[in-house]
């Protein structure tokens, strides 16, 4: 997407655009702008653009993104449709319509959704020493912690309980009271979680929600480790995985491995 420059912006469900005080400005301050560059903090797409605007794109719950010719067939759920310089199409499809398009001037940044974000949890993840120190005196379960947007940026409801299952640590427990090695044992997992994530193109569940830009299942789904498991063996020691609610979502875990 670097480098095109945005001819049209077609807002086809204005909730998409709910992060902007009022919405009109996303196409206003898109159109005619060229795409310097496009990054990624946590689970945002942050997307440089001319005229000191920042694109921010969240995929929510279900949405994916289309590059296709002008005329190609749309998708049911095409949200938002941005039309490039380049004769093409990139389309956000969002069923849910928990993601969205938000476009914003420099002072408006600070109070935006990547405005209080926590370090990238693939890019800029910190020590051992500074996340043992900042879960020091946190009376939260730790996977809450880890869903925490402010504290870690990227780790959501599956990869956190992935990232709990490889460093044998139950999620319930409260993050002030991990030892060192524990959240050292956290620590060195979410790495090795992110990046197989996005090796084997992400984790595609039964609804199908999520799938890869060209159509794909992601193919992580086959290799976790306790996520969406309830009563299937462990792949370590055979023990049934057990499920429970925690912070209001799912989790997974292996009651004999995580302690
Ligand atoms: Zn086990």
């Amino acid at each position: 997407m670097e480098g095109r420059q945005f001819v049209k912006v077609d807002i086809r469900r204005p909730r998409m655009t709910r992060r902007n005080e009022r919405p009109e400005d996303v196409v206003d301050r898109l159109v005619g702008r060229r795409l310097n560059h496009l990054g990624r903090i946590g689970k945002f797409m942050v997307g440089e653009v001319e005229g000191d605007i920042t694109l921010i794109m969240h995929l929510g719950m279900s949405g994916k993104f289309q590059i296709k010719a002008v005329g190609d067939p749309e998708d049911k759920h095409t949200n938002v449709v941005f039309s490039t310089d380049r004769n093409e199409e990139i389309r956000l499809v969002d069923p849910r319509t928990f993601g969205f398009v938000a476009a914003h001037t420099p002072d408006e940044l600070d109070h935006s959704s990547i405005g209080d974000l926590g370090p990238d949890a693939l890019d800029a993840l910190p020590g051992a020493p500074v996340l043992f120190d900042r879960m020091a005196g946190r009376k939260v379960a730790v996977k809450t912690l880890l869903l925490d947007q402010r504290f870690l940026a990227g780790l959501g409801n599956i990869y956190a309980d992935e990232v709990l299952a490889r460093a044998k640590v139950r999620g319930d427990r409260l993050a002030g009271g991990l030892t060192f090695d524990e959240v050292k044992a956290i620590r060195s997992s979410i790495g090795p979680v992110l990046k197989a994530g996005l090796k084997y193109g992400g984790t595609s569940l039964d609804d199908l929600a999520y799938l890869l830009p060209d159509g794909r299942a992601g193919d992580y789904t086959r290799r976790l480790q306790v996520y969406g498991r309830e009563g299937d063996d462990c792949r370590t020691c055979g023990t049934p995985i057990s499920r429970t609610v925690l912070g209001g979502r799912s989790s997974f875990w292996c009651p004999v491995c995580q302690t």
